[in-house]
């Protein structure tokens, strides 16, 4: 039996490949390629296309026999969904309409869903419990929450099977050093901070010297990627041995301001990292903590890489040994 991994090229659909691999799984990638890269897939069998391509759905799921599905494929830039709503929802929400149809008729049940802290919108209170209410306040946020809603009901009509992880902030490179983070345009605040030791711009920016915080700064709950995968296999594993459908947040339960984490960086590259405050970025919430207990207690998900030090080491190093990302090491 064969995993299905949409959007398997991407940040965290390449290391969840990686995860699958080392416990030598089969696994089936289908990415556009529009954000990820296919370098960054270590193994399995590869489709380039896109989910809403129905034919190229039929093939996949003719071709391997799949099992369950682990579902990236999506945009994901809260910048650009307040600009293009129609883009998000036509990727992401019908994007995840023509998956689960496919899965229905193939008759497979069990699908991971690659969620988000987003669907909180400004919490009410922190560290963020499941329980807590869902209010986006970007479109991207409100798309991956109609798609959890959407899985709700599958599950209802048809016994497809779910589980939603909304990820905090996840950050750093597999300790391989094969993949790591890049995106284009980059947006994230680690591999924007590291582009300064890298020479490959000035200084930093902050965005907002002036939210409700200690430094005042906003503070993320930072989690290494490869702990953000692993919690993809328990959830794996939970539904293949009949569980239910659920959702859990992934995060570190720690909290670091944007200042903290240029101040990290310095230790870490040795570089002084000039750092100049910005207006804010509109639709960042202050203070973003995840409770992780609930993952930690029903699937003994166990996040070994705590340090932010070590976390941004990984980093450091996949991004020293491909400056300019993929391809053109
Ligand atoms: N941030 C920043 N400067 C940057 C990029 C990000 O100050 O150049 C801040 C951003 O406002 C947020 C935090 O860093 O408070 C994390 O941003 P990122 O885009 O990495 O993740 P998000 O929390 O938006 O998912």
């Amino acid at each position: 039996m064969a995993v299905l991994v949409t959007g398997g090229a991407g940040y965290i659909g390449s290391h969840t490949v990686a995860a699958l691999l080392e416990r030598n799984e089969s696994v089936v990638v289908i990415d556009n390629l529009q954000q990820g890269h296919q370098e960054a897939v270590l193994g399995g069998v590869f489709y380039k296309g896109d989910i809403r391509d129905t034919d190229l759905l039929d093939k996949v799921f003719a071709e391997n026999d799949i099992d369950a599905v682990i579902h990236f494929a999506a945009n994901s830039l809260v910048g650009e969904s307040m600009q293009n709503p129609g883009k998000y929802y036509h990727n992401n929400v019908f994007g995840a309409i023509c998956l689960l149809e496919k899965m229905k008729t193939s008759g497979v049940k069990k699908i991971i869903f690659s969620s988000t802290a987003a669907t909180y919108g400004e919490p009410e209170s922190v560290p963020v419990l499941e329980s807590d209410p869902t209010n986006p306040t970007n479109t991207y946020g409100e798309t991956k929450l109609a798609m959890e809603k959407m899985m709700k009901w599958f599950d209802v009509a048809h016994g497809v099977k779910f589980v939603a992880l909304r990820y905090f902030n996840a950050a750093g490179a597999h300790e391989n050093g094969q993949i790591g983070e890049d995106h284009s345009p980059e947006t994230h605040l680690v591999p924007l901070i590291l582009q300064v030791p890298l020479g490959q711009r000035e200084h930093i920016a902050i965005y907002g010297e002036d939210y409700p915080t200690p430094d005042g700064t906003c503070i993320r709950d930072y989690l290494h990627v490869s702990d953000l995968a692993d919690a993809h296999i328990l959830a794996l594993d939970m539904l293949r041995e009949g569980g239910e459908s659920n959702v859990y947040n992934l995060g570190s339960g720690k909290g670091f301001s944007v200042k903290e984490m240029i101040e990290v960086a310095r230790k870490v590259t040795g570089h002084p990292i000039p750092a100049i405050v910005q207006a804010r970025r509109s639709g960042d919430p202050a203070v973003l903590i995840a409770s992780s207990d609930k993952i930690k207690q029903q699937l003994g998900w166990n996040p070994s890489r705590d340090s932010l030090e070590a976390i941004i080491q990984t980093a450091w190093n996949w991004h020293q040994k491909h400056p300019e990302g993929y391809g053109k090491q």
